[in-house]
């Protein structure tokens, strides 16, 4: 038994040091990902900086270019209408930049407080569809509605939601050719309820399906496009303070294919 006790405590000994360098090995690996993790952040954050300083300066120089001419009777008198919606037009997209440079700020400091309230899915639908109609409008693109009537009403933040799917449909408008056909849908599965956003662009390359969620991604696909690389990570914020989940997958035939799902206790 000695000798059995001996080899046993030896095993054991061997073990023991082989768990410690295990996690020795293991605990440095965990440092160094997590070190990684933070430079790449501080490094996405500069370049965002970077970003919105040129993305707010350079519409803002135009802009008060144009409203000083105009002031100045300096445009000539057919072309003012012109002028004057050029001006609207990128007060617009600021103001929209503003707001998700702002939201963006709340969802770093914590979670924002629903207010949810009872209403029906289809006018939800209808909202997003609504809020994203200018951009719309401006790539002649159509959107088929996809919803069947005795859809449940959800228990949700209306603005939130109505934004994620305002996003999802500006993505859609803008990565897809002009006068392509987007599908916004709304169906019951067996998670709770689906909505969809479906299009006929280049869709999201299988690898970069899970980076385009994170702030401050952009795809190459964006170069030369308006946006801050915020949108989607907004739109995931939105649908999982709601207990819900969103993925992309190919459209079909092609294109890029965003579903939300809402869990049915979100469903009144
Ligand atoms: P932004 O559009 O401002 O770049 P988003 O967070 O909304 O930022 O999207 C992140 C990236 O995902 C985009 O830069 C683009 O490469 C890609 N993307 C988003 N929606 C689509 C879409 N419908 N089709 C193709 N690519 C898309």
């Amino acid at each position: 038994t000695f000798l059995l006790d001996s080899r046993l405590l030896q095993i054991l000994g061997r073990g023991l040091m082989v768990l410690a360098l295990l996690s020795f090995v293991l605990g440095n690996l965990l440092v160094w990902r997590m070190l990684r993790r933070e430079l790449e952040l501080s490094r996405l954050r500069s370049d965002f900086i970077d970003l919105i300083s040129h993305e707010l300066r350079t519409p803002l120089t135009a802009l008060s270019l144009k409203a000083e001419m105009l002031a100045h009777g300096e445009v000539r008198p057919d072309k003012v209408a012109d002028y004057q919606r050029g001006l609207k037009a990128e007060v617009d997209r600021l103001a929209l930049l503003v707001g998700e440079i702002l939201d963006f700020a709340r969802l770093e400091k914590g979670r924002t407080p629903l207010e949810r309230r009872e209403v029906p899915t289809r006018a939800v639908l209808a909202r997003g569809l609504e809020e994203a109609r200018p951009a719309l409008r401006l790539s002649k693109q159509r959107v088929h509605v996809e919803a069947s009537r005795d859809l449940p009403s959800l228990d949700v933040d209306m603005d939130l939601l109505a934004r994620a799917l305002r996003n999802l449909l500006e993505n859609a408008s803008k990565y897809a050719p002009e006068g392509s056909e987007i599908r916004l849908g709304a169906e019951l599965c067996d998670s709770g309820l689906r909505l969809t956003v479906c299009d006929e662009g280049p869709g999201i390359p299988r690898q970069d399906r899970d980076r385009i969620f994170e702030p401050f991604i952009r795809g190459d696909n964006a170069l030369g496009k308006p946006g801050s690389g915020l949108g989607l990570a907004l739109v995931r914020q939105a649908v999982e303070a709601h207990g819900g989940r969103i993925r992309v997958e190919d459209g079909s035939p092609h294109g890029a294919r965003f579903s939300i799902t809402l869990p049915l206790g979100d469903a009144a």
